[in-house]
């Protein structure tokens, strides 16, 4: 199953030429996964190819300007389309008193329909509004395991890492998936190309002609393998719970504002460098660095950031705008 990442922006706190502010989409399954909405986003959304119409996970780092700002304009677009497919909208506290508002002031609307959850860390708790429209919340769970999403396919996980805000970084964990489908085992067993075919390659035991199958047990699936992992830094200075989270990650996609000879300033804002991101990296065991949330002062060449990180994590790549990155 196809996991995709585009990258939307990839700037830091300033738009450039080359570079718009952060935004990363996931795609996965029919869904859409969103790390953080800089502003004016959709403009990459449209560029990327990307459909307005699929379900949506938005999952917001923290409230500075550069990573939430284009998310009203994004819910005003969709507000416009014949949208029905569902929007959750992750984030810490105050998230849907920041969308109240557009309701209240700029009459932002939504026609489809929209869950928010914000993450109180302090008393672990997810508190969830369902719609723009009642203050009051309609639940509030007990966060077990830092569990902040979980479906039939997949699990995300948060933890709160270190920044000038509360900010949060997110884990999308893949459930263990089945091996290869053997499409002529399932043909020399009697089962058509139908339906059932598709249950087979999720590992489900099916009945056909009043007989179960197995496909582990007849081998039409191969044994389960781990799952994919994708974790998403948000703005931080280097933070051991971000490498908890990002443990055995396929990619990790980490800020890296400043080049190793600015470390004070990085140290001072609560941003990271190259290096920060490279040992992180390093330490949480991942296969693949993306390094993003590139300063403008690196507009013309950001080169050295790639070559400092590539020093300490040879499989680092540098992000641009519209970088489309496939883990098979
Ligand atoms: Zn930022
Ligand atoms: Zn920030």
């Amino acid at each position: 199953m196809e996991l995709t990442l585009h990258v939307l922006g990839s700037s830091a706190a300033t738009p450039t030429r080359e570079r718009n502010l952060s935004s990363i989409a996931m795609r996965y399954r029919n869904k859409i996964l969103l790390f953080d909405c800089g502003e004016d986003f959709q403009r990459r959304f449209v560029e990327a190819g990307l459909k307005f119409n699929k379900p949506l996970i938005i999952l917001i780092s923290h409230f500075h300007g550069d990573h939430i700002i284009g998310l009203p304009g994004f819910l005003f677009r969709l507000s416009l389309n014949d949208r029905k497919a569902p929007i959750t909208i992750v984030g810490p506290k105050n998230l849907f008193l920041y969308l109240y508002l557009h309701k209240k002031i700029l009459g932002l609307k939504a026609n489809y329909p929209i869950k928010i959850i914000e993450i109180d860390h302090i008393s672990k708790k997810l508190i969830e509004f369902s719609g723009l429209d009642s203050e009051v919340p309609k639940n509030q769970s007990k966060i077990q395991e830092n569990i902040i999403y979980s479906s039939k396919y997949f699990l995300i996980k948060y933890t709160l890492v270190d920044h000038s805000v509360i900010t949060y970084a997110y884990a999308f964990i893949e459930n263990p998936r089945f091996g290869k489908f053997e499409p002529e085992k399932a043909k020399a067993l009697g089962i058509p190309e139908s339906h059932l075919w598709k249950k087979l390659q999720e590992g489900e035991i099916i009945e056909h002609q009043g007989k179960k199958i197995d496909p582990v047990k007849e081998e039409i699936v191969g044994p389960k393998r781990p799952g994919r992992k994708v974790t998403y830094s948000g703005d931080l200075c280097p933070s051991k719970s971000l490498i908890e989270l990002g443990k055995d990650s396929d990619i990790i996609i980490h800020e890296a504002t400043f080049a190793k000879n600015l470390k004070d300033i990085a140290q001072e804002k609560k941003h990271s460098t190259s290096v920060d991101a490279a040992n992180d990296a390093k330490n949480m065991n991942a296969k693949q660095l993306i390094l993003t949330h590139i300063s403008s002062r690196y507009q013309e060449d950001a080169s050295i950031l790639l070559e400092e990180a590539k020093q300490i994590f040879p499989n680092t790549i540098l992000a641009k705008d519209l970088l489309r990155i496939t883990l098979n």
